[in-house]
């Protein structure tokens, strides 16, 4: 358990060597790190350039012949709590990002009473709960962190705004604006007509308000998608090229965030950014009946991962009279599938299997050489036409999580029962269907029940922030 007494600090910029370091320290004993370290304190939220040294023998209890050791000399931020991001006294020092620099000052740190190194996540999930963030907010804080292209990065500041808690929270007050004017009816039940002027209102509320919400979920199609990427599966039979379609993919050097290279069994996962959105190309083992038990795994665990994109390429081989169609080794769920008729450098002019439309169904199809790279700018152009396609809309959507799906579909469904009771119908029935949309807005922005996804929110952050 987490002692919130304590006084937190840690790296919170990249690994070093680099120019700069940044070094972060919060809680109440941030000012005696400051004073400890660099002498005296800044004015509040004004950089000064300080010594910073090291005093051997703190926190011995004892100071006898204390040695001062001359660390560096670093910029020095001062943000006195609650005006600071944590909502407690926070010091910020800018370093020479050198790794003995750092680990002087980590270590000198660490060895002041009080004072430990932070979890991961640990400076927001003060802010959190220091009421400077709300739960959405923080997640659009992880977003921003992890964005990896353009339309991530846009979609994960709109977050980290505010956009969706705020909306979330002006629903909940109107909803509990609701709530009070049902239950001054069930307070007062004898009064003539205050049915009318009471509950109508109140469920006018309740039906605009599910309105609104069902209007948002409808238009952010996709929109939580955003963070992982659209899933490209590169399925086929064996040899016909697919994992050379992969590898020049990937040696797009535009294109290219990250790979994982697994064993030849395993599916291979290469990130593109693709016109700014994110697009997982996974390589899969070649599709086939398989006799040796290790191979069908393969094959089984290829064919499930195809069925679960968002768009396979059924490759074959523009040699082959007679190439695979890609409807026979797919389920009957897949996905859309373009035909990439590889090899085309073999064969001159026309090829020998075409005619047969190989996708069974399918109609999009390229003509295309991983040996020679010809037709994939063709082919890399309309995975980014799909992309913008698929993901339309959805970089200004405010929904980006399946959590916030849930809770706002609990909240209409909630508001959906209370309109079903309708006027004439049990006041306290509907105040409870009210009371449950409201608690699922609350939970949307980390208002309430929020023990169970705080570690599950936090866990993806690194340490220092
Ligand atoms: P996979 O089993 O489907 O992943 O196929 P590979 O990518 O391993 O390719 C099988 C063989 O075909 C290798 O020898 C490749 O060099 C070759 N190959 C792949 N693409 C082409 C191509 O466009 N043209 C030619 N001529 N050979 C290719």
């Amino acid at each position: 358990m987490i002692n919130h007494r304590d006084t937190i600090f840690a790296l919170s910029s990249g690994r070093p060597p680099a120019a700069i370091a940044v070094v972060r320290v919060s809680g109440p004993h941030a000012r005696d790190a400051v004073m400890s370290l660099a002498g005296r304190l800044p004015q509040p939220r004004q950089a000064a350039l300080l010594r910073l040294v090291s005093r051997s023998g703190e926190g011995s209890g004892v100071a006898p012949d204390r040695t001062v050791e001359p660390i560096d000399d670093a910029l020095v931020l001062w943000f006195p709590g609650p005006r600071s991001e944590t909502g407690e006294d926070t010091a910020e020092f800018q370093l020479h990002g050198g790794r003995a620099v750092v680990a002087a000052v980590l270590s000198a740190l660490s060895r002041m009473d009080g004072v430990r190194p932070a979890e991961p996540g640990e400076f927001t999930r003060r802010a959190f709960e220091n009421g400077k963030l709300d739960l959405t907010r923080v997640e659009g804080l992880a977003d921003l962190i992890g964005a990896e292209t353009e339309a991530q990065r846009r979609q994960a500041f709109l977050q980290l705004k505010g956009l969706l808690g705020e909306r979330a929270e002006r629903w909940r007050e109107r909803l509990i604006e609701a709530l009070a004017l049902v239950e001054a009816l069930i307070d007062f039940p004898d009064e003539s007509d205050v049915s009318e002027k009471l509950l109508q209102p109140a469920l006018a509320i309740a039906a605009e308000l599910e309105g609104e919400i069902r209007d948002l979920l409808a238009g952010s199609h996709h929109s939580e998608r955003l963070r992982e990427g659209l899933t490209v599966a590169v399925a086929g039979p064996v040899n016909v090229g697919k994992s050379s379609i992969v590898n020049r993919l990937a040696r797009r050097s535009a294109a290219i965030v990250s790979s994982y290279p697994g064993t030849t069994r395993d599916i291979i996962e290469v990130h593109l950014d693709l016109g700014g959105f994110p697009i997982t190309i996974l390589d899969t083992a070649g599709l086939r009946d398989a006799d040796d038990p290790v191979e069908q795994e393969g094959v089984r665990r290829a064919r499930a991962r195809a069925e679960a994109s968002d768009l396979v390429l059924w490759v074959t081989d523009a040699t082959l009279k007679n190439p695979t169609p890609a409807a026979e080794m797919m389920g009957p769920d897949t996905p859309p599938v373009w035909v990439l008729s590889n090899k085309s450098d073999l064969v001159d002019g026309k090829e020998v299997g075409e005619g047969e439309l190989a996708g069974g169904g399918c109609n999009v199809k390229y003509r295309i050489s991983a040996a020679t790279g010809a037709s994939f700018d063709e082919l890399v152009r309309g995975l980014a036409a799909y992309a913008d396609q698929f993901f339309a809309g959805t970089e200004s959507s405010i929904i980006t999580r399946q959590r916030h799906r849930t809770d706002l579909l609990d909240c209409a469904e909630a508001l959906r029962r209370a309109g079903v009771e309708g006027n004439g119908g049990r006041e306290d029935i509907i105040a409870e269907e009210l009371r449950l949309a409201a608690r699922a807005l609350g939970r949307l922005s980390g208002r309430v029940d929020v023990e169970n996804v705080l570690d599950v929110i936090f866990r993806d952050f690194c340490i220092g922030k």
